[in-house]
């Protein structure tokens, strides 16, 4: 590196911590008040598609001359707003719910005559609440019952409780919610595997969480234990192969627990939802909720469990203060991750995953815009911040720490920051700050505050950036070298053994134009049309769509109506209205589709249809 370059970032590493902390995405005045703990009264009723009831915030107030409460909202209607006095009467309170912003919902105004210790909000959600998402009974596996379930981050825990929902403030809550009989209710808190299914659950969380961890599901919901202080959630007919697929949950959690301190959470169950479910996993605490398109049989998707179990630490133990930091979240999961994959399953695996990746990332580079490839950047809209940045140049960062210190030193350190960040949400240069002292000082000459500095605050990732190396994939790449040039058959790439990782990193690699003939013949070599492998699908359907393979669009078709991973499904979206012809073909798609696509994947699909 140039001295210039570094004279360069060091004054923009100075701009940026001017930044002020406050978070952009919450209209709550949490310099004022704060909320300490959160107790939820509601009905879950499906014919209405609504939760209704109550929230009570304990409030602790920070500026004497406060008077005013401001909320978070979003196509809440409040009934009314009651403020408890210290002998816990209550009195009506007088409140205005601002106009509704398109990203942020509506501020929910409370005046109070003095600093009320509690205030409770009646309220009810609206159908279309951005963060719940009602299921008919033909939309589940099971087609008898029907099925809800929240996804809060990052700024949906206010369409279904008036809350200040910023992950700067954290609080305990409880919970009793009534829902149907027959169906189970289980929330992100201490969900009792042999409660009775009589329609009355009482939950509580007692570790101080940030909104986006509320969370809540109802359902015909099974449970299987799958070791001493975890088990797995999930519909009758899914519940028997995901507990086979989730069986090394214990062995996890004992590998985290040696690396970087004990789990604080209690239990560690997951929640196995319907295709559905938008994301990957959310690390809800004490419960993950998952999808199950990582159900493979093979066990060679379930890192998606060591992530989310890895989020204990990184992310609901230390939280980022505002969404702009979400790479102190996902950046430092995604290492714990494949620190975790590593230990379990060894080191072959974990290095084709982190290639993998870091290859992507590399080919992905080269067509963002350099602002956002930043490890902190500004966005408009809260979940637009979880980026392949904030994940895999986040965990690269950490894995080119732990080559320049070694793992005899970098790993205590870690251990060191999880401890000393317990329960706090931080930015990015509280980071830096401990970073500092605890690291970089301590062990001079291996890596300077500017050279960290220039991976957070400057696009792209350094040359020098260590990469693993694998055989496998060298071997993989060598052979499709070959296929594209014509020297090999489809048939003779040695694809039998190949893992799913292996054949992401194939898929991956391949030209975005391949002829018709060269897609037929890979998929009638290796019948990928159709294939059962949600990841190994979702790249041979954006080779098809390249390709303008048609022969691939009925299978295509299925694939995005079954399934509602953000992920896996708007990319294919997003390649096919690149051309007329295929524009038509998403349209037809989504208007099949849409009514089973939860409301975040509905938004960004239609983001991606209305691209000229
Ligand atoms: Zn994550």
């Amino acid at each position: 590196m140039s001295c210039l370059r570094l004279a360069f970032f060091s004054v923009l590493a100075v701009a940026a911590t001017a930044v002020h902390a406050a978070d952009p995405h919450s209209y709550a005045n949490v310099d004022a008040v704060r909320t300490r703990s959160l107790a939820l009264d509601l009905d879950v009723d499906f014919k209405r598609r609504e939760l209704s009831g109550s929230a009570e915030l304990q409030l602790e107030w920070k500026d004497p001359a406060a008077r005013t409460l401001v909320l978070d909202t979003r196509d809440l209607t409040i009934e009314r707003v009651e403020a408890l006095d210290a002998k816990g009467e209550a009195h009506a309170a007088r409140y205005t719910l601002d106009k509704r912003d398109a990203v942020l919902g509506s501020a929910l105004r409370i005046a109070l005559d003095e600093q009320a210790p509690r205030v409770r909000v009646h309220y009810r959600s609206a159908p279309t609440a951005s963060g719940l998402q009602w299921m008919t009974p033909a939309q589940t596996a099971g087609k008898k019952h029907p099925f809800m379930y929240s996804q809060s981050q990052s700024i949906h825990a206010r369409s279904w409780v008036p809350l200040q929902d910023t992950p700067a403030v954290r609080f305990t809550y409880t919970a009793h919610v009534r829902g149907p009989k027959e169906l189970r209710v289980v929330m992100s808190a201490n969900n009792d595997v042999k409660h009775a299914l009589d329609g009355d659950f009482r939950f509580a969380m007692e570790q101080p969480i940030p909104s986006y961890l509320l969370a809540i599901a109802a359902g015909d919901i099974a449970v299987r234990e799958t070791g001493p202080r975890s088990a797995v959630y999930a519909e009758p007919s899914v519940v028997e192969a995901a507990a086979k697929e989730f069986s090394d949950t214990e062995k996890m959690i004992e590998t985290t627990e040696k690396l970087y301190g004990p789990y604080r959470w209690g239990r560690y169950d997951i929640l196995v939802l319907p295709p559905s479910f938008p994301f990957g996993g959310m690390e809800n605490p004490r419960l993950t909720f998952a999808t199950p398109t990582v159900i493979v049989g093979d066990k060679s998707l379930v890192s998606l469990v060591a992530h989310e179990l890895a989020h204990s630490w990184s992310g609901n133990l230390v939280t980022n203060a505002s969404w702009k930091h979400m790479w102190l979240n996902e950046g430092f999961t995604t290492y714990v991750e494949n620190r975790i994959v590593e230990a379990v399953y060894g080191k072959a695996p974990a290095d084709e995953e982190f290639i993998t990746a870091a290859d992507a990332l590399r080919r992905e580079m080269k067509e963002t815009p350099p602002a956002q490839q930043r490890l902190v950047s500004d966005v408009d809209d809260a979940d637009d911040a979880a980026s392949n940045y904030a994940y895999v140049k986040g965990a690269w960062l950490l894995r080119t720490l732990e080559a320049r210190f070694g793992r005899e030193v970098f790993d205590p350190y870690l251990r060191d920051y999880f401890d000393h960040f317990a329960f706090q949400s931080i930015t990015t240069e509280q980071m830096l700050e401990y970073l500092q002292a605890n690291l970089i000082d301590k062990h001079p000459g291996k890596m300077s505050l500017d050279e960290v500095k220039q991976w957070i605050y400057q696009p792209g990732v350094p040359d020098d950036a260590p990469v693993p190396t694998s055989q496998r994939l060298e071997a993989i790449a060598a052979a499709r070298k070959e296929w594209l040039a014509g020297t090999r058959k489809a048939a003779d790439l040695g694809a039998k053994d190949w893992n799913t990782h292996e054949w992401m990193y194939f898929l991956d690699g391949l030209p975005e134009k391949l002829t018709t003939e060269q897609l037929a013949a890979l998929d009638q070599a290796w019948h990928l049309n159709g294939s059962p492998n949600a990841e190994i699908a979702r790249r041979w359907y954006l080779a098809a769509i390249g390709g303008d393979y048609r022969p691939a669009r009925a299978e295509m078709a299925k694939y995005m109506t079954c399934i509602g991973r953000r992920y896996l499904v708007v990319p294919l979206y997003e390649a096919l209205v690149k051309t007329p012809d295929g524009k038509a073909f998403a349209k037809q798609v989504y208007a099949k589709a849409k009514p089973g696509y939860h409301p975040m994947t509905q938004a960004s699909i239609e983001k991606a249809l209305e691209k000229k």
